[in-house]
């Protein structure tokens, strides 16, 4: 699998989905077949989204790039995801953090939040990352503020208290639009302005919940 996963991150850098030293060696490190359902393992390596069970996927590899290069990730970051899924993109973003960062990622059905907790104790990103049970388009205050946010499905809008909860200086990146297409969002927050960029279209499975749909 490791030929594979070479492989794979060889053909972001030269498509051009991963421009960045800390992108490309955590790609290279977190093991995507560990992420993936059992029988899919064969397929973990092909530049695409897989089904993780519950009408969820995985994200494809070069969103997940794409998304890692937008966020601008430093060593010591303390970053929330919605939508833990599979852990995977968790893991990505725990790398790029380390040292001293932290990722808190919100799953709101059950049995994905186990898996990703699974999958990440498994690899090894126990410590580094924290998977929380419930809806995430209301945030995680106890925890707030945010240095990066990212949401890893579609929001109607901005979610609100994902807003509030960045930290000056901070970043989030949410997927805003229908439920079958959507602009990849920047929100930069700088004091009281919050700076908005579209960064392209991109599909993601919607986000369900208070400040979703
Ligand atoms: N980041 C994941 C892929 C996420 S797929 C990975 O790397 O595998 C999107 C996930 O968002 C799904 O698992 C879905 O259940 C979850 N989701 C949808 N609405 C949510 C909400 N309000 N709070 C938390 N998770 C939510």
């Amino acid at each position: 699998m490791e030929r594979e996963r070479e492989a794979l991150v060889n053909s972001l850098v030269r498509r051009g989905y991963i421009v960045s030293a800390n992108v490309e060696e955590a790609m290279r490190r977190v093991p995507r077949e560990e992420f993936v359902l059992e029988r899919l393992r064969r397929d973990a390596y092909v530049d695409t989204p897989l089904p993780i069970g519950v009408g969820q996927t995985i994200s494809a590899p070069h969103m997940v790039a794409i998304m890692a290069e937008k966020l601008d990730l430093e060593p010591g970051h303390k970053v929330l995801e919605i939508g833990s899924g599979s852990g995977y993109h968790a893991a990505v973003v725990a790398e790029m953090v380390a040292p001293g960062g932290h990722v808190y990622t919100i799953e709101r059905i059950e049995p994905l939040a186990s898996f990703a907790e699974e999958n990440l104790k498994r690899t090894g990103y126990k410590d580094s990352v924290t998977v929380i049970m419930g809806d995430g388009s209301k945030g995680l205050k106890e925890h707030a503020p945010f240095d990066r946010i990212f949401v890893a499905c579609s929001a109607p809008d901005v979610p609100a208290p994902l807003t509030e909860q960045l930290a000056d200086g901070g970043k989030m990146l949410v997927p805003v639009g229908g439920r079958m297409y959507q602009d990849l969002i920047c929100v930069e927050r700088r004091g009281s302005r919050y700076l908005k960029k579209s960064h392209g279209g991109c599909v993601f499975v919607p986000l369900i919940g208070e400040f979703g749909y």
